[in-house]
């Protein structure tokens, strides 16, 4: 049989059942903080200065060119652990490339930024530096559908990184070896 154990409630001072110390102690943190620099956000006209190494919302971006890096490889459609990613590859309706020696290019591209656990994997996974997670925090929409961000969507959200352009340094290599035909 369990045994009962009974706490006694201590009695109050004539000061504690004043009452009046304790919202004296309660102004006086106000006051203190009424003359603090206030930490407000007038939020959606002051914008939050996000941390440097902040993770966002993944965003597709293009080279310094202008071109889009990424090579639909599914890399990031494969780790992404909520299966956020859908990419068309271009299949036999192949997408005219934006950048000489394209080899294969994403016909559609889509994270669902519903299911987005901004993890990063993606980002760390792919080989062409062509998906970042951005300083965006501020996702919205009013149907699930608008949440569905679609390839030109990403590519404008996320603009240009002048990052390697590792696509042009491969024409050149191939164009100096002449180890098979390529086109500029
Ligand atoms: S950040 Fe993570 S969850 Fe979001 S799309 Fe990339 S891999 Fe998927
Ligand atoms: S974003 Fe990167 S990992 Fe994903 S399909 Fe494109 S090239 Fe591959």
């Amino acid at each position: 049989m369990r045994e009962r154990m009974i706490v006694k409630r201590g009695k109050l001072n004539l000061w504690e059942r004043l009452y009046l110390p304790a919202v004296l102690g309660g102004f006086k943190v106000t006051l203190r903080h009424f003359f603090k620099k206030k930490v407000t956000l007038q939020y959606p006209e002051e914008k939050w200065t996000v941390p440097p190494g902040y993770r966002g919302a993944p965003y597709l971006v293009k080279d310094q060119e202008g071109n889009t890096k990424c090579v639909a490889c599914q890399l990031c459609e494969f780790v992404c652990p909520p299966k956020a990613i859908k990419i068309t590859p271009p299949g036999s309706d192949a997408v005219p490339a934006d950048r000489p020696n394209a080899e294969k290019m994403p016909r559609e591209f889509e994270i669902d930024m519903l299911r987005c656990i901004f993890c990063g994997f993606c980002q760390e996974v792919c080989p062409e530096e062509a998906i970042f997670l951005l300083k965006d925090y501020s996702l919205t929409g009013q149907t699930r559908r608008e949440m569905i961000y679609n390839k030109e969507k990403l590519l404008a959200l996320g603009g240009i990184h002048a990052g390697q352009q590792k696509w042009k340094h491969k024409l050149e290599e191939a164009k100096s070896q002449d180890v098979f035909p390529v086109k500029s």
